[in-house]
């Protein structure tokens, strides 16, 4: 499986076998390298490119090694829906099968009490959508000052829903030094100098 020659652990591989990829599409095969590196990466990429499991598989890679103590999450991936969320969740579920990782969804229309019980009990990945993230911050329940890993999802959607405010708020609640993974079906101008803001010396990646 060419998976293994990306850099991807054998519990990994096992479940991309699982479910039968047998080889990365090109987003894939520029992006993990380079996430598991350590680069910041902006990926110009659309739905049906095999995106997700391009942030997904190295994220799972690397948070492979430890498991989350604080309560506080080690990675967010951000995504402009609830409906994108669950899917990203899936995903984690399929992909990490054979590992022990905890992931929780932080998405409007699910209870905030339940919400916030999984949190603190420490998760590895949150996966979210801005408002309800910063609902539930701005009630004192949650704190991402441990969070390494910040995945931007969809930025093209996050500015047409007019969410760049809330994830620019959310980026400062962040430690400064992160690892940052942005990506866009588009890159427009204001795309663009959102990706400048964001992201450090990232490796581009268009597909
Ligand atoms: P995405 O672009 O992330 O929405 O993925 C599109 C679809 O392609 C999803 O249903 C994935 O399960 C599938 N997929 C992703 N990567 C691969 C791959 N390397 N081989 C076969 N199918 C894949």
């Amino acid at each position: 499986n060419q998976f293994k020659l990306l850099g991807l652990s054998d519990p990994i591989v096992k479940a991309i076998d699982e479910l039968g990829y047998t080889e990365p599409t090109p987003i894939q095969a520029q992006a993990i390298p380079e996430i598991l590196k350590g680069h910041d990466v902006l990926g110009v990429a659309q739905t049906g490119t095999g995106k997700t499991a391009s942030f997904t598989l190295p994220l799972l890679e690397k948070l492979s090694g430890s498991r989350a103590r604080a309560r506080m999450p080690r990675s967010l991936i951000l995504e402009p829906t609830r409906e994108l969320a669950l899917q990203v969740a899936e995903n984690f579920q399929l992909y990490g099968k054979h590992l022990r990782l905890t992931h929780a969804l932080l998405i409007g229309g699910e209870s905030m009490i339940e919400q916030k019980e999984v949190l603190n009990k420490g998760v590895d990945v949150l996966i979210a959508t801005p408002g309800r993230l910063l609902d539930l911050f701005g009630r004192g329940g949650l704190l991402l000052s441990q969070t390494g890993l910040l995945v931007i999802d969809e930025a093209d959607r996050m500015l047409d829903m007019g969410f760049i405010p809330d994830i620019e708020k959310i980026i400062n609640l962040l430690p400064p030094h992160k690892q940052t993974l942005f990506f866009s079906a588009t890159m427009a101008p204001e795309i663009r100098k959102l990706a400048d803001t964001f992201l450090k010396f990232p490796i581009e990646i268009t597909v």
